[in-house]
């Protein structure tokens, strides 16, 4: 028999006893359809023996304390676009990561309940939790309650630890957790706690739930939800939350982002050209993990400004209302100004930009991925690994994974 969530809680005498619905076994899942309410807007939280997402203030087991969740601010994660704008590669990024599932993801309270919902906005030590998470949420074995509050604490994870992708991988990953997955250990899964420092930039683009990663015991003991090696996360999912009807379009969009050549100036502007069969929602285009432009309407055309000698990756990202999406990272380098014989450097701002290298370095099999050697996509994962690990949803403690 397993418990829904606090493994924990069950092993300490004294501890009150669980509410039936959390004793039933993880046997019969669930089903769906869920809605998922990715909540910015903020809100009053109590500590509670179990969830309660419609309550006012809300109902959270997770809570420490009586606390206050914020608003989501975006001026630390993305400034260079809106606040809905970068609400809206949050809530998009979580569509297509649910898109093969029956997950309704809403921005607003669902007018009726039950619902999961996650809180994303402010810290971690708002809550009054370890300062060092992103993201926290009980796993629920089965999905056997609707009524699931989860955490991301959006401020912690300024684009240098993930920006707005990594605010919606780590929804993505506590709500995974709300539908009853435990962490793996593929760094490609949506469901990996970073254990190990094995993701690239682009890997943070591609997350997805899938079928070929092992249980990782990273912020916990041991299992606590029945699943075998390799753990089929897509099985798990269409039993606890359903599976996506059949049909509807599933062709994502073309895109490219033509490299330019020779010295270009800085700030230098780029065009990406996409195409949809139904139409290009949006592109988004992104420094590293910074959201720099969010473009509804062709050209798709951005801006992004360098430092002499900066190393960087421009990820372009083509959606459409279904969620499909297509994305594309070039590498690109800021020239170091050559020096006159005065010493002195050209003017800033001139800068040439490095062509592609021909070739993908061995191991270098990721769609999109770039074509550099990987000592450099691995210097440039390390602070992402930084990052994901606090996106982890689950710290290196039992308590966080409650
Ligand atoms: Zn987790």
């Amino acid at each position: 028999m397993k418990s829904y969530a606090v493994a924990a809680c069950v092993l300490v005498a004294g501890c009150a006893p669980p509410p039936t619905e959390m004793l039933r076994t993880t046997d019969a899942c669930h089903g769906g359809p869920v809605t998922l309410w990715l909540d910015f807007e903020g809100a009053g939280v109590v500590h509670a023996a179990s969830d309660d997402s419609s309550a006012m203030p809300v109902a959270s087991s997770l809570a420490p304390t009586n606390a206050v969740v914020p608003p989501f601010a975006s001026t630390a994660i993305a400034p260079e676009v809106t606040r809905d704008q970068a609400i809206a590669a949050i809530v998009d990024r979580v569509r297509t990561i649910f898109q093969p599932y029956a997950v309704d993801v809403v921005t607003a309270r669902p007018a009726a309940a039950p619902y999961t919902r996650i809180l994303i906005g402010g810290t971690a030590a708002a809550l009054g939790v370890s300062a060092t998470e992103a993201g926290v949420a009980n796993v629920d074995c089965g999905n056997l309650t609707d009524r699931d509050v989860a955490y991301d604490f959006a401020a912690e994870q300024t684009p240098d630890y993930g920006g707005v992708v990594g605010i919606a991988n780590t929804a993505a990953h506590e709500a995974g957790h709300a539908f009853g997955l435990e962490h793996v250990d593929d760094p490609h899964d949506v469901m990996y706690a970073a254990a190990t420092p094995m993701l690239t930039l682009p890997d943070l683009f591609d997350v997805s739930f899938r079928a070929s990663g092992s249980f990782s015991s990273y912020g916990s003991a041991g299992r606590s939800c029945t699943s075998a090696d390799p753990v089929d996360e897509p099985a798990i999912l269409g039993c606890n939350v359903g599976t996506a009807l059949a049909g509807g379009d599933t062709e994502a969009p073309t895109l490219d982002l033509p490299m330019p050549t020779g010295d270009v100036m800085s700030p230098m502007m780029l065009t990406a050209t996409a195409s949809d069969n139904v139409g290009v929602v949006r592109v988004e285009a992104y420094k590293d993990l910074e959201l720099v432009a969010s473009l509804s309407t062709p050209p798709y055309s951005f801006t992004i400004t360098a430092a002499p000698a900066e190393r960087f990756y421009v990820t372009v990202e083509a959606l459409d209302a279904a969620g499909n999406r297509t994305t594309v990272t070039r590498p690109f380098v800021a020239a170091t100004p050559p020096t006159g014989d005065d010493g002195v450097g050209l003017p800033p701002g001139d800068m040439a930009v490095a062509q592609p290298q021909p070739t993908a370095a061995s191991g270098c099999a990721l769609a999109g991925a770039p074509s550099l050697p990987w000592p450099w996509i691995l210097a440039l994962a390390a602070p992402l690994f930084r990052a994901t690990r606090r996106s982890s949803g689950s710290g290196s403690s039992s308590r966080r994974r409650r």
